[in-house]
Formats: C-alpha cells, sequence, structure tokens
C-alpha cells in the first residue's frame, strides 16, 4: 500500500468518527448483545429514520432475548409488521430461540460462532463482537465495500469472490492497533460509509463539498472515478407478477388470509386471492404497484361489500378494523388496510 500508512486510516477515523460521527442513536447507549444485534438486523434493510421509531417500540415489547424466544412467531411478525424483508424476524425468533437454549440466554463473544447463529452473516457477528465485547474483529457490509473499493480504486465486480476475499484482508489489515480505539473506528468505518462517501453524493463532490479525511490518499478521487466504483453490474432482471386482492368489508370487518406457502409474505395476513364463491358485484379500487427486490407486484384490489360474512375457508379470518394492528402484514396491506379503514370512518 505505497499510497497509504495503514495506520493512519483508523487515526484518521477515529478522529473524524468524533467530530462528524453518530453518537446518539439509541442503539449506542446501554450497548448489550441483544440490543447491539437488535439494531444490526434492522438497521440490514431498513432506513437509520425509521429503525429510530421501530427499535425502542421492539424493544418495550421484547425486552430481553429471553423475551423474544419466548413468544410466537406471529407475535414476532407482528411486531416487526411494515418493516419488510420478513425473513429477518423469523431468523430473529429462531436466533433468539438457539441463544436461549443452546447458550443459556447469552450471545457468544467469539465471532465464528455468532456466525453460526440464524440471520447472522460475518459482518454481523463482527458488529456485535465489537460493539458488545470489544472483540478484535473486522465488518465488511455494503457501505465500508464502497468506502474501501473507492479509496483503493477497485474498478472489479465488488461481489466477484476473489474481491470479496481482497477487500476481507483490507478490512482486517486496517484494523486499530490500539485496543481502545476499536469501538470508536467501527462506528467510524459505519458512520463514514452511511453519511459521508455515500453512493451519489460522496462528501468530496457534494455542493458545498464537506471534509473527507482520505481525500488525499483515495485513488477514486486522484483518478476521477468516484462515480465509477462501485462497478455497477446488470441488474437482476425484474419479473412482473398479476395478482387480486379480494377485499370483503361485512360492516366493519375484513376477510383476511394467512399466507401459508413458502415466500416473502410466509405467515402474513392478506387479502385472500381467491375466494370459494364468485361475487355478483364488486367495486375494482384503484390498482396497488409493489416493488419488490426481484419481481413488480402489480395488485387490483376488487372490493365487495356483503350483508352477511362468509365462511371462512383455509387460513382465513374475519378481523374488525381495530384488530388489525395487532397483525403481521407487508406493507402494501398496512398502507391499504389505513386508508380503507379512514375511508369507512368517513362514513
Ligand atoms: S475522497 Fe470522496 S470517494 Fe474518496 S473516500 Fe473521500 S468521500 Fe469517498
Amino acid at each position: 500500500m505505497k499510497f497509504f500508512k495503514v495506520e493512519d486510516f483508523s487515526k484518521k477515523l477515529v478522529q473524524w468518527q468524533k467530530k462528524h460521527g453518530r453518537h446518539d442513536l439509541p442503539w449506542q447507549k446501554n450497548r448489550t448483545a441483544y440490543r447491539v444485534w437488535l439494531s444490526e438486523i434492522m438497521l440490514q434493510q431498513t432506513q437509520v429514520a425509521t429503525v429510530i421509531h421501530r427499535y425502542d417500540q421492539f424493544l418495550k415489547r421484547f425486552p430481553t432475548v429471553q423475551a423474544l424466544a419466548a413468544a410466537s412467531v406471529d407475535e414476532v411478525l407482528a411486531e416487526w409488521s411494515g418493516m419488510g424483508y420478513y425473513t429477518r424476524a423469523r431468523n430473529l425468533h429462531r436466533c433468539a430461540q438457539v441463544v436461549v437454549k443452546e447458550y443459556q440466554g447469552v450471545f457468544p463473544r467469539d465471532p465464528e460462532l455468532l456466525e453460526s447463529l440464524p440471520g447472522i452473516g460475518k459482518s454481523t457477528a463482527a458488529a456485535i463482537a465489537v460493539f458488545a465485547y470489544d472483540v478484535h474483529a473486522a465488518i465488511l457490509d455494503g457501505n465500508v465495500k464502497r468506502v474501501l473499493a473507492r479509496i483503493w480504486g477497485i474498478q472489479e465486480d465488488l461481489a466477484k469472490s476473489s474481491q470479496v476475499k481482497l477487500l476481507w484482508a483490507h478490512a482486517e489489515n486496517l484494523l486499530p492497533h490500539n485496543e481502545s480505539d476499536l469501538v470508536a473506528y467501527t462506528q467510524g468505518l459505519m458512520d463514514f460509509g452511511a453519511t459521508a462517501c455515500t453512493p451519489n453524493q460522496p462528501a468530496c463532490m457534494s455542493v458545498p463539498k464537506k471534509f473527507c479525511p482520505f481525500e488525499s490518499n483515495c485513488q477514486a478521487k486522484k483518478k476521477n472515478l468516484v462515480k465509477a466504483i462501485p462497478l455497477k453490474v446488470r441488474k437482476v432482471k425484474v419479473t412482473q407478477k398479476d395478482l387480486t386482492w379480494w377485499v370483503l368489508i361485512c360492516r366493519r370487518k375484513v376477510l383476511l388470509e394467512k399466507r401459508c406457502q413458502q415466500g416473502i409474505w410466509e405467515g402474513l395476513w392478506c387479502f385472500p386471492e381467491e375466494l370459494s364463491f364468485e361475487p355478483k358485484n364488486y367495486q375494482a379500487l384503484l390498482p396497488i404497484r409493489h416493488l419488490l427486490t426481484h419481481q413488480r407486484l402489480n395488485i387490483q384490489p376488487k372490493q365487495v361489500i356483503l350483508e352477511r360474512q362468509s365462511r371462512p375457508i383455509n387460513q382465513q379470518q374475519w378481523f374488525d378494523l381495530s384488530e388489525l394492528d395487532q397483525l403481521a402484514m407487508p406493507k402494501p396491506m398496512t398502507d391499504f388496510l389505513r386508508n380503507l379503514t379512514l375511508t369507512l370512518d368517513g362514513e
């Protein structure tokens, strides 16, 4: 590394973190392994602003790993409702049960043991080990990959296993020698990637320009490659799926169905897509478009007002509108029902 002294990197980052980093996030207080783990899982695919709001609420409901393990998966999914990527919630529940059963309710310190738990990857395991136990371990999430790739001027596809290996080697090599800097360093790396060296408006290119402690070393900046790194690879093909939601309303009750087939909405409550009878009259409501990672859903809600409740089949059940916030539902359902409740309340 001719352009960089390894020890300079951590020094610069720790200094930057003290002045420009985030210090008041709820999970930075009282750092226990349970609290750190929960925040890391929530932050994986959800914005910080949303997590701040939901984190305390989740902890109030499940204050300990024991409380989480003892809950039903339905209760956990209900608390997670609207946050998306429900596999995280199912893994959270499974992980809590393993920690209680196999580790007497105490998360292990060893990053390799942490990584063996459901839903915990190598970088998340390292973050828990550093923040909860001061263990010497390197993180490498998507933000950190981008920062390192820019500083080292790596123009390859970062998903390639050779590049992943190289980035892990950089991440491990850069760890501060001074153990007392480990927490500030790891937090700094997360904060720098999330708030300074961002995908589209990195500090060095923002208007007005912001301070970047690595500008004189950064290969991407020197070679005018900031926008080109990380390399954008061909996106996964997004397929279309058309579905119907049968919105059956009887007074202030709606008919819902619990998805039991494996998939992204497994275990969540949705409107039935098929009915056991053919409604004589229905009103087609405004279609809903919902984008998932690999799929675009075109949902056509069809509303039917009934005088008498139809007989529920399979996993169907009638719910009063006041009961809906107790149920686990995917985001487009919660959005739709919020509007429906407002409409029915206004009538
Ligand atoms: S100079 Fe720009 S691209 Fe390089 S690390 Fe700093 S903010 Fe990121």
